[in-house]
């Protein structure tokens, strides 16, 4: 059995691929049951583990065995439909098939030539998605700009702040670096990624200005004209601006028309980042929350939070792809081909940090063909229903209230007794295993954040959670 470091059979490798895919299908079947927070303490697993990697190989058995009895104490169930922390990553069978070919195929796309089908299913999908999206037609590969699948949100955001540093200074920060003068814009409640961003692209986080919000969370566009206007008039160069579509925080809207605006009126990259939320605009009712992306350079969200495709896959935009590949393209000798030369396809290795890239439109495209158009649309609805029902409960009982807009499928609510006793309830709910919630602070108040995604949540899963946690405020 491998003992003497041959390698799998294909006869070994589909016994062992059945068995495997057996385990993922019975897992589905059990997760629901399973305490979704993981109860391990710090070192459970590695002092469970063998201090030195085994001499001679092991029999496979022994090793899936082993995931049951090391590995499953120490996860935290991202699939149980009892899952409401952070935000959904959730996945599907068909995607989960998708990642598999994609490893069996096990090709590296970083040039259209090292595998043309990688890059071309790639643009074709992103097509088919900003068509499900309503996207505007500045980011079909058929004009000026097109899509590509980054790792995630936060890649896609590095990508967009260095193809606004080279833009708002004609290339010249590639060849000579920053020199402190660009500023970039978010409000206080943009996800973090932005942050990081601006410290790797050089601008120096005391360029990262944090814009005033609203009562609603979201940016205020006054105030970022203000800002843009105070730092030109101090010789600074105003750069680059993220506004976000269902803050992580809160789910808050900015209002990218408005923010839009100003940019527009400023020469400012406008990157929407609409990570959890943008799924729901393959809904037609929900499709507001984009209103004004037109004005927008970039955009991106999410498929593996809530499109039902499992991570990595963040969708990107940009309306001019000219400007992202200028800023990220290097040549050299090793990768010359002809097709690259001819100029008839794309390389998308200068669409993104690492030169290497998985095949990951596979699984989106077995996604969206499993599901069509119409069924992704039903699940989403539903979820935001869900969020909705949950949100009504909230309101009507006399203890509990609101915390912020509920737009989709994220509620933030807490307890009016303070943040003691909703402390209390985060604890008992997440020890009793029964749901996973987490928190935000608004206002500086401790609040609990419920947020609806996971795949096969149902209205039970929903309702015996507001059951645990009406429960572990008594
Ligand atoms: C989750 C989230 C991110 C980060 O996503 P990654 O893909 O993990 O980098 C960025 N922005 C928003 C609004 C998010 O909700």
């Amino acid at each position: 059995m491998g003992d003497d470091g041959r390698h799998m059979t294909p006869d070994e490798f589909r016994a062992h691929g059945r068995a495997v895919v057996d385990w993922i299908a019975d897992y589905y079947e059990r997760v629901g049951s399973l305490p979704v927070l993981s109860r391990a303490e710090p070192g459970d697993l590695r002092a469970r583990l063998p201090d030195h990697p085994p001499s001679r190989g092991e029999p496979f058995d022994a090793v899936l065995a082993d995931v049951d009895r090391l590995i499953l104490p120490g996860i935290t169930h991202w699939q149980s439909p009892n899952f409401f922390a952070f935000f959904p990553a959730n996945t599907s069978f068909p995607s989960i098939l998708g990642e598999l070919l994609s490893a069996g195929l096990g090709v590296q796309g970083m040039l259209w030539a090292t595998s043309p089908a990688c890059t071309e299913l790639e643009a074709h999908v992103l097509d088919w998605v900003a068509e499900m999206l309503d996207l505007p037609a500045a980011f079909r590969s058929d004009g000026p700009g097109g899509g590509v699948i980054q790792d995630s949100a936060s890649g896609a955001v590095l990508c967009a702040l260095i193809a606004a540093r080279e833009r708002a200074t004609a290339g010249g920060s590639n060849e000579r670096g920053c020199d402190g003068r660009l500023v970039a814009y978010a409000s206080s409640h943009t996800h973090s990624s932005v942050e990081k961003a601006v410290k790797i692209a050089g601008l120096g986080r005391e360029n990262l200005r944090l814009v005033a919000v609203d009562g609603r969370y979201a940016m205020r566009p006054d105030a970022l004209d203000e800002a843009i206007r105070a730092y030109r008039a101090a010789g600074r160069i105003p750069a680059f601006v993220t506004a976000t579509v269902g803050t992580t925080s809160s789910n808050a809207l900015d209002p990218v028309a408005a923010i839009g605006r100003v940019c527009r009126e400023h020469g400012v990259w406008l990157h929407v980042d609409a990570a959890m939320c943008g799924t729901a605009a393959v809904c037609p009712e929900f499709r507001y929350i984009h209103d004004g992306l037109e004005l927008a350079d970039s955009y991106c969200f999410n498929p593996h939070k809530w499109m039902f495709t499992n991570f990595d896959c963040d969708c990107f935009y940009v309306a001019d792809r000219g400007a992202l590949i200028r800023s990220l393209s290097v040549l050299p000798e090793y990768l010359k081909n002809r097709a690259t030369e001819s100029g008839a396809v794309t390389d998308y290795r200068d669409w993104q940090v690492p030169l290497g890239r998985r095949f990951r439109a596979l699984k989106l495209w077995f996604v969206i063909r499993h599901y069509g158009v119409e069924g992704l649309r039903r699940h989403v609805r539903r979820h935001v229903e869900l969020a909705q029902r949950f949100a009504g409960w909230v309101g009507e009982d006399d203890r509990f209230e609101l915390a912020a807009p509920a737009p989709l499928n994220l509620v933030c609510f807490r307890h009016r007794g303070g943040d003691g006793v909703n402390q209390q309830i985060l604890d008992r709910v997440n020890a009793s295993g029964a749901l996973y919630l987490t928190h935000t602070r608004l206002d500086d108040r401790l609040t609990l954040r419920l947020c609806v995604g996971q795949t096969h949540t149902e209205l039970s899963h929903v309702a015996a959670a507001w059951d645990r946690i009406r429960e572990a405020a008594g």
